[in-house]
């Protein structure tokens, strides 16, 4: 299967050792040897929906295993992968939507039991369509840390997903 690119050129399977996931996921994000297409004549990359897909799975683990307190933009990206809205969400959590906003705009810090129903909710049983919840143990190693953590130093590191794409890109690269 070849697919064209919008200049006409043809896509190629490659293995990016570096893509800038950020535009996808709202924070910064790398990923790291990612099964992607590049194109032959004007060198643009792509990903496809699956590595996509995957690459969003992998960072949301990653978020709610955070032994710390969320910050704006993870507390933000929880809040979207649950499909919900700023008001939907409030509402779950019988809040002020004020709330949600405040902390998603970095206004006023999440408090560690708002970041622990977030993350809850994520395990329970009003997932939306097609969105897996998770295992227990993820939510009890997620969970177990929250309160206990110290609060965090704002950083710009990014996540970093890469040894989880390995199985995905054999799979990509053989198909
Ligand atoms: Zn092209």
């Amino acid at each position: 299967m070849t697919q064209t690119c919008e200049c006409g050129g043809t896509y190629h399977r490659v293995k990016l050792a570096q893509y800038d996931f950020s535009g996808f996921a709202g924070l910064p994000v790398e990923l790291r040897d990612a099964p992607g297409l590049r194109c032959d004549t004007c060198d643009g990359v792509m990903l496809e929906g699956e590595v996509i897909s995957t690459a969003l799975l992998f960072l949301t683990q990653q978020i709610l295993r955070l032994p710390r307190v969320l910050f704006p933009k993870e507390a933000t990206f929880l809040r979207k992968r649950l499909q919900l809205s700023q008001k939907a969400l409030a509402e779950r959590m019988h809040i002020q939507r004020e709330t949600v906003a405040a902390w998603e705009c970095g206004q006023k810090p999440l408090s560690p039991q708002h970041d622990y129903i977030l993350r809850g909710l994520h395990f329970g049983a009003h997932l939306p369509a097609g969105v897996e919840p998770f295992p227990r143990e993820l939510l009890e190693q997620a969970l177990g840390r929250v309160h206990t953590a110290e609060q965090p130093l704002p950083t710009s590191e990014p996540f970093i997903i890469a040894a989880e794409l390995k199985q995905l890109r054999n799979m990509a690269i053989h198909a």
